[in-house]
């Protein structure tokens, strides 16, 4: 049976481990009929990737550390030699020093300032610079941001303004790559308990909060987030790009605690 993404072939960048987002997109876009390839981050999660990879018929090819511009080279290259070219991509990556992710956002230091927006904001656009590239027949690239870019989250701090850079950059990305059929989009997904996530102060309460108060009344899921994906990644969305899309139950739109939500 034909379905939306039979025919594409795309780079997931960001699985940590069966919890991330990047890896419900990648079920998603499977699902959907997509081939996959994916990377990782250093040793301990090659370990982790691999098996994932593999339970979807999918390539590992290499580590990539955006810090790093030779193994972003290298792994481009990879895909290079075994697809000749890329029809999506996902870039699923962000950093804080976790001792920033507490307390107040004017205390951030130059230190973690820089490292947080290299990783979480300037490694989309180091990576779109590759992409463009070898999408030879235009393309998707699909980046996840979060509310904390639009309005103030306790704990957030560095990350929010790592954020909105990053959300800017999208269209930045957009107009710059529109021409050749490229089209760059977010999702912000609601918060979701993953190993990022973790490092994030009070995160519970972050999820009793929205659950109680977004319009579905509750959270959502890495899978919810995957099939938003699917259509992004796909032909389905050709006429969107430099777009924000919320997969948050709603929440976005909530101006005030909803009167009825029980105490947290
Ligand atoms: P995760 O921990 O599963 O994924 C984060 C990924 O970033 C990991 O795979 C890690 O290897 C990668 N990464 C970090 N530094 C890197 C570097 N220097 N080079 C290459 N990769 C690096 O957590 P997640 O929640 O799935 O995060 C994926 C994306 O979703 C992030 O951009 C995050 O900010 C965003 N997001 C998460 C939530 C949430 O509540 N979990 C909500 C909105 C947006």
């Amino acid at each position: 049976r034909p379905s939306i993404m039979s025919g594409k072939r795309g780079l997931i960048m960001g699985v940590a481990n069966n919890r991330s987002i990047a890896w419900g997109i990648a079920k998603a876009a499977h699902a959907h009929g997509a081939e996959l390839a994916f990377t990782y981050q250093g040793d301990a999660l090659k370990k982790r990737v691999e098996p994932l990879a593999a339970e979807l018929g999918a390539e590992v090819v290499g580590h990539c550390d955006v810090t790093d511009g030779a193994t972003i080279d290298a792994v481009f290259a990879e895909v290079e030699k075994r697809w000749g070219k890329l029809d999506f991509l996902v870039h699923a990556i962000a950093f804080s020093d976790k001792d920033e992710l507490t307390g107040r956002y004017v205390d951030t230091t130059p230190e973690n300032f820089s490292k947080s927006l290299l990783i979480s904001c300037y490694s989309l656009t180091a990576i779109a610079q590759r992409a463009e590239k070898l999408m030879k027949d235009g393309g998707s690239l699909l980046t996840l941001t979060y509310y904390g870019a639009e309005k103030w989250m306790p704990h957030y701090n560095v990350m929010g303004v790592a954020k909105a850079a990053l959300e800017a950059s999208v269209r930045y990305l957009a107009a710059d790559l529109g021409p050749q059929g490229i089209r760059v989009n977010a999702i912000s997904a609601g918060p979701i308990k993953t190993l990022a996530a973790s490092g994030i102060g009070d995160f519970r309460y972050i999820l009793k909060w929205n659950e109680y108060n977004s319009p579905l009344r509750r959270t959502v899921t890495i899978e919810e987030v995957g099939e938003t994906a699917a259509y992004l990644l796909s032909d389905m969305s050709r006429g969107v790009t430099g777009e924000i899309h919320h997969v948050d139950a709603g929440y976005h739109v909530v101006g005030m605690k909803n009167p009825d939500a029980p105490d947290i």
